[in-house]
């Protein structure tokens, strides 16, 4: 069966870049093993503008950001599911020096579309926030897992949940012949996968395990709090805590010194108890030396390209680049140089 691509992998990043391509008429055909996914069905799915301990606007988010709510809400009437949730981010000020710093910030062109208010006194009986914080706006979170599985039946006989073995793959010409499908192009979306293909072994992965709560709590605001740990409210009337970050141990499962970490942070912000820890998760994310994701096409083997490594971030960076990846691939468009391959093509 000839078709234009083979997408290996159906995290975040292939189902975004398969359901662009197939927008766009071209024959796909995925495969994922959803046992080896470690990232997008553990994630808590946040989309925040101002990040990092410095609050800076997120990298690229001027780019970012206008796409993310449409490219979400387009695969929500392609999936006939609901899984965007916009809300409103809390960081409570832990000073009045961060109170004065941020009404500095409140006039800065690049951080004002995302500010939405700066609170000078305490908000709830129940937060610890009495010198106030800052409301953010054009935020909110993604429930990964529900979006995968819509674009499981949105795939349908397009999406082959089976192990991918590259060994398997045999080059003919131009084209790649991988069991009854001969595609003109492979595309690599497998997360951390990819370090161990050969056509992508060479580009300085650097996985961050992540550990992740859900617990019961009695304070239920309309927003996610976020300071030192993020807060964020479920439908189910559970909230997400979450989440740790470390180089080390990967493969260990859930521990009970993440799980300390993530309360102890949380008691600095929340004054209410803890009634219940209900589920404590552990996943890998993709994440890359320079923390820029990896797009781009193999220097040697024909049409063989890669779209990953989009760290602690894939809710914000995919919408984006998946339709630059798509302008590459069809196009022929330049790919940003920052996200390019081609900035590691000596390490071959
Ligand atoms: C604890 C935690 C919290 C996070 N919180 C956030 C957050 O709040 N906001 C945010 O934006 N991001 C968050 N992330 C990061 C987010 O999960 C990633 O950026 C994103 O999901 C990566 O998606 P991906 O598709 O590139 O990779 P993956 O989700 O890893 O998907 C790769 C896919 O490839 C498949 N695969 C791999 N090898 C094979 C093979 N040989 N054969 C077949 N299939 C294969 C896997 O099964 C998987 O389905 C978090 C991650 C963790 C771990």
């Amino acid at each position: 069966m000839e078709i234009d691509f083979l997408i290996i992998g159906q995290g975040l990043a292939g189902s975004a870049l398969g359901y662009r391509l197939i927008h766009e008429g071209r024959k796909v055909i995925l495969i994922d093993q959803p046992e080896e996914n470690k990232s997008s069905r553990v994630a808590a799915g946040l989309f925040n503008p101002v990040t990092g301990r410095k609050m800076v606007k997120t990298w690229k988010g001027e780019l970012l950001f206008p796409e993310i709510i449409p490219f979400y809400q387009e695969l929500e009437q392609a999936t006939g599911k609901k899984f965007l949730t916009l809300q409103h981010i809390y960081r409570p000020f832990l000073s009045i020096e961060e109170q004065n710093e941020w009404m500095g910030h409140s006039s800065d062109p690049e951080i004002q579309p995302f500010l939405n208010k700066i609170e000078v006194e305490n908000q709830h009986a129940s937060l610890k926030d009495s010198f106030g914080g800052v409301l953010l706006q054009n935020s909110g979170w993604l429930d990964i897992p529900t979006l995968l599985d819509g674009m499981v039946t949105f795939f349908g006989d397009r999406l082959v949940q089976e192990e991918f073995q590259e060994e398997e793959l045999v080059q003919e010409g131009e084209a790649w012949q991988y069991k009854q499908w001969r595609a003109k192009a492979l595309i690599y979306c497998n997360g951390l996968g990819a370090m161990r293909s050969r056509f992508f072994s060479f580009l300085p992965f650097a996985p961050v395990k992540g550990e992740i709560l859900e617990l019961k709590q009695d304070f239920n605001p309309p927003f996610i709090v976020n300071r030192g740990v993020f807060r964020v409210p479920l439908p189910n009337g559970n909230f997400r805590v979450g989440s740790t970050y470390t180089w080390h141990d990967l493969e260990e499962g859930p521990t009970a010194t993440a799980q300390k970490e993530l309360l102890d942070k949380l008691t600095e912000v929340v004054r209410v108890p803890v009634e219940e820890v209900v589920a404590h998760r552990v996943g890998i994310r993709p994440a890359t030396k320079d923390r820029k994701p990896f797009l781009g096409k193999h220097p040697e083997a024909p049409h063989v390209y890669v779209f990953n490594g989009f760290g602690a971030k894939g809710v914000s960076l995919v919408p984006y680049f998946s339709a630059q990846m798509r302008d590459f691939l069809l196009e022929n468009k330049p790919l940003a140089a920052e996200v390019s391959i081609s900035r590691y093509f000596n390490y071959i």
